[in-house]
């Protein structure tokens, strides 16, 4: 942002920084009713009278979303409640067509948690107040009608849509830590199947709570809560943005006003959106149509022996099982799928540092430029495994290696039958070599005799004659002494 302050100004400040967090639980059904929850269904085909919100309608808890939401609370490490309850929202939109939202407030399903981010090489634990279910409201559509100046479209579909709501500790104190956190959580619900997370449907959103201090200052300044941070770029830009506002304010004598402000993505800025309500305006009060939700110590303990490994103990075991720099070991952990590629890979017996990088480079980028996504789709990982034998043999060049993946990923192939009905195998008869050094030493009279006349640096031209001749497929060593005998003349 323009905002002037000089970098040292700036340094003289540091900033406060929580995320609430709402993430959309993979369930079929909705949190209260039978309707479905997909994502792109014609407007208002899966309301029934229970998320409309007609009189008369009781809510029914789902169990999967009580189920889905116990595991991503135990994979935070947060404390599962015995007894947590629902709780009565109140407050007049018509997003919301019973004028309350179905939350938890004074007794959340979880307390007390918490994530590890690594960051510049540190690991830092960042706290997890609570984690609460509640539902969604529904989608209004202020653009893209004729009528759109004068009206709004609203969408049930996603009324009544179960999500959890993670509040983290004011524990971040950098933009980019704040973004370290949202991915780890990304990854973390991901991993376990709690959640997509895909963050353009909004299964995932995030507000971003910010205040600065004064270096040293024992206690926080006034917060604003930023709202609309649909992508992991907004978020870092739109508290980078707000971090310095509030400093040019403070360095102008001015307060901060504890407000809720929404990032405008077209003008890159942070605006006034409403002043800050607090919980007494939204009148919460116990939801009498539910009982409480009681959570066993039994079925805790179900969930928890269900629970997959973590992005976090993966990443560890990738370092000291297969001895993988950090930086691999996070690539191919992204998602369970590629982790699971990996092993697979090096299960099959290619060395596991070779299997990174033909993953990391030649595998990731065609997934990428196909816009495929599943790995063992286009090679098996035993074929993947095969191919890199090869080259790590000297059977085949490292250049036709990546030929011959190229075909094995467009053709779903095995590794030998390309080799072989493609000529790719490595030229390691002397003879053939012997050959066309010297058809290359026929066409190159002028450089052989200045080879002789003692300038060395000749050899290379040669060899590289030799190489672009065969495609790569020679072997080097030998190309470089038959080079060598043979120009000696
Ligand atoms: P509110 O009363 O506005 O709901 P909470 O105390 O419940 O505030 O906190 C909401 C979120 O704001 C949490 O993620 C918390 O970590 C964060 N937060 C609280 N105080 C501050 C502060 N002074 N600066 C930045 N973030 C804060
Ligand atoms: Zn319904
Ligand atoms: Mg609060």
């Amino acid at each position: 942002m323009e905002s002037g302050i000089s970098p040292d100004v700036l340094a003289r400040y540091e900033a406060i920084i929580g995320l609430e967090v709402h993430a959309q639980l993979k369930t079929a059904s909705k949190i209260f009713c039978a309707c479905s929850t997909r994502f792109g269904d014609p407007p208002n085909s899966n309301v029934c009278p229970v998320c409309l919100g007609l009189p008369g309608t009781l809510p029914v808890i789902n169990r999967r979303a009580v189920e889905l939401a116990v595991r991503a609370s135990l994979a935070l490490n947060a404390q599962v409640q015995e007894r947590s309850r629902f709780a009565r929202k109140n407050y007049f939109y018509p997003d919301l067509p019973k004028g309350y939202q179905i939350s938890m407030y004074e007794l959340p399903l979880a307390t007390a948690g918490w994530l590890e981010i690594e960051f510049d090489g540190q690991v830092k634990r960042i706290g997890i107040t609570r984690l609460h279910m509640e539902e969604d409201a529904a989608k209004a559509l202020h653009e893209g009608f004729p009528d759109s100046d004068r009206a709004t479209y609203i969408d049930y579909n996603r009324c009544g849509t179960p999500l959890v709501e993670i509040v983290s500790e004011p524990d971040l104190r950098t933009p980019a830590e704040a973004q370290a956190y949202l991915e780890e959580l990304k990854q973390t619900l991901e991993y376990i199947e709690v959640s997509d997370c895909n963050m353009e449907e909004g299964s995932l959103r995030c507000d971003a709570n910010v205040s600065v201090r004064p270096r040293g200052d024992g206690k926080f300044g006034t917060k604003t809560e930023v709202k609309n941070l649909n992508s992991f770029r907004y978020l870092a830009r739109a508290l980078e943005y707000e971090i310095e506002r509030q400093i040019a304010a403070l360095e102008q004598g001015e307060r901060i006003l504890q407000e809720t402000r929404l990032w405008n993505v077209a003008a890159g800025r942070t605006e006034t959106m409403r002043s800050k309500e607090h919980a007494h305006d939204y009148r919460y009060f116990p939801e009498p149509d539910l009982l409480p939700v009681m959570i066993d110590a039994v079925w805790k303990q179900e969930i928890l022996e269900a629970m997959p490994e973590l992005p976090a103990a993966k990443r560890k075991r990738f370092v000291a099982e297969y001895g993988l720099t950090g930086y691999d070991a996070r690539v191919l952990s992204a998602t369970r799928e590629l982790a699971d590629y990996f092993e697979a890979v090096a299960g099959a017996g290619a060395a596991a540092k070779s299997a990174a990088n033909w993953i990391e480079g030649e595998l990731l980028r065609r997934l990428k430029e196909s816009g495929s996504a599943t790995p063992a789709e286009r090679i098996a990982p035993a074929e993947l495994a095969a191919l890199i034998g090869r080259v790590e043999s000297g059977e085949i060049t490292a250049a036709s290696g990546k030929r011959v993946f190229a075909r094995m990923f467009e053709t779903g192939e095995p590794a030998a039958k390309i080799i072989e009905a493609e000529g790719f195998g490595q030229i390691s008869d002397s003879g053939e070599i012997e050959r066309v050094v010297r058809e290359i030493m026929e066409r190159e009279p002028g450089n052989v005799a200045k080879y002789r006349a003692g300038n060395e640096g000749v050899l290379k031209f040669f060899v590289g004659q030799v190489m672009r001749a065969t495609r790569g497929q020679a072997n080097p060593q030998l190309v470089n002494e038959t080079v060598k005998r043979l120009l000696a003349g």
